[in-house]
C-alpha cells in the first residue's frame, strides 16, 4: 500500500494549501471531501442510498443531494446525521483506500478534515498524522475570506468542531501555520524530505 500521511487543521487552518504545496514538490493528493462531494453529486454512489433512505425531497432536480434539504433535516431530526453519516462513511473509505492504492507517487498527503473525529476509520488507512495549526483568530479571519461566509458563520464552525488541542494531541508532526506562507513552506520542504524516508508512526 502506498505510504499515506493524513493531513487534518480546523477550518481555515491552510490544510488546502499545505496539501498544495506538498503536491508541488510530488506528493499525490487524495482529499475526502472532494469524495464525499462525488458521492453525492449527480449520479453519485451514495444517491440511490440516500433517497432510499430520506425520501425525494432531499434530492435536487438534477439527480445530486439537495444540501440545503438536507443540512434542515440534519438540524430538525436528531439521528438523520448519524443515518447520513452511515451511507457515507463507508463509500468515503473505500473510495479514499482506492485512490491511496493507485497513486503514482512516494506517499499521499490523506485529507481529512475531521480526522480526530473519524480517527477510527482512517487508522487503517493512515501511517502518519500532519496537523496544521494556527490561531483561532486567524482561523476566523481566513475562513471569512472565502465567498459568502461571514465572521460569525465562521466562528460557528470552528465552535461545532473538535477543540485545537484534539488535534495537537494525535499529530506526529505538526504545520505551524502561524506566519506567512514561506514559513509554511520551509516546513513542508522539510516534512517532504522525511516523508520520502517512509517514517514509522511516533506513538
Ligand atoms: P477549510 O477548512 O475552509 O477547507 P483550509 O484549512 O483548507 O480551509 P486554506 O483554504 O488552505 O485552509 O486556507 C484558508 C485561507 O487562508 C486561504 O485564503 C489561504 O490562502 C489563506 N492562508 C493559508 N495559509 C496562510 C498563511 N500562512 N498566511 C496567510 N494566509 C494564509
Amino acid at each position: 500500500m502506498t505510504y499515506c500521511v493524513g493531513l487534518t487543521g480546523g477550518v481555515g487552518s491552510g490544510k488546502s494549501t499545505a496539501a498544495r504545496l506538498f503536491a508541488d514538490l510530488g506528493a499525490a493528493l487524495v482529499d475526502t471531501d472532494a469524495i464525499a462531494h462525488a458521492l453525492t453529486a449527480a449520479h453519485g454512489a451514495a444517491m440511490v442510498a440516500i433517497e432510499a433512505e430520506f425520501g425525494g425531497e432531499v434530492i435536487a432536480a438534477d439527480g445530486s443531494l439537495n444540501r440545503a434539504a438536507m443540512r434542515s433535516l440534519v438540524f430538525s431530526e436528531g439521528g438523520a446525521r448519524q443515518r447520513l453519516e452511515q451511507i457515507l462513511h463507508p463509500l468515503i473509505l473505500r473510495e479514499a483506500q482506492r485512490q491511496v492504492a493507485g497513486a503514482r507517487a512516494p506517499y499521499v498527503i490523506l485529507i481529512v478534515p475531521l480526522l480526530v473525529e473519524n480517527l477510527a476509520t482512517y487508522r487503517p488507512l493512515i501511517d502518519r498524522i500532519a496537523v496544521v495549526d494556527c490561531e483561532e483568530p486567524q482561523q476566523i479571519e481566513r475562513t471569512s475570506r472565502r465567498p459568502g461566509i461571514s465572521g460569525n458563520q465562521a466562528r460557528a464552525i470552528l465552535a461545532a468542531q473538535s477543540p485545537r488541542a484534539a488535534r495537537l494531541a494525535i499529530a506526529d508532526d505538526l504545520l505551524d501555520n502561524r506566519a506567512g506562507l514561506a514559513e509554511l513552506e520551509a516546513q513542508v520542504r522539510r516534512l517532504h524530505q522525511i516523508y520520502l524516508g517512509h517514517p514509522r508512526k511516533k506513538q
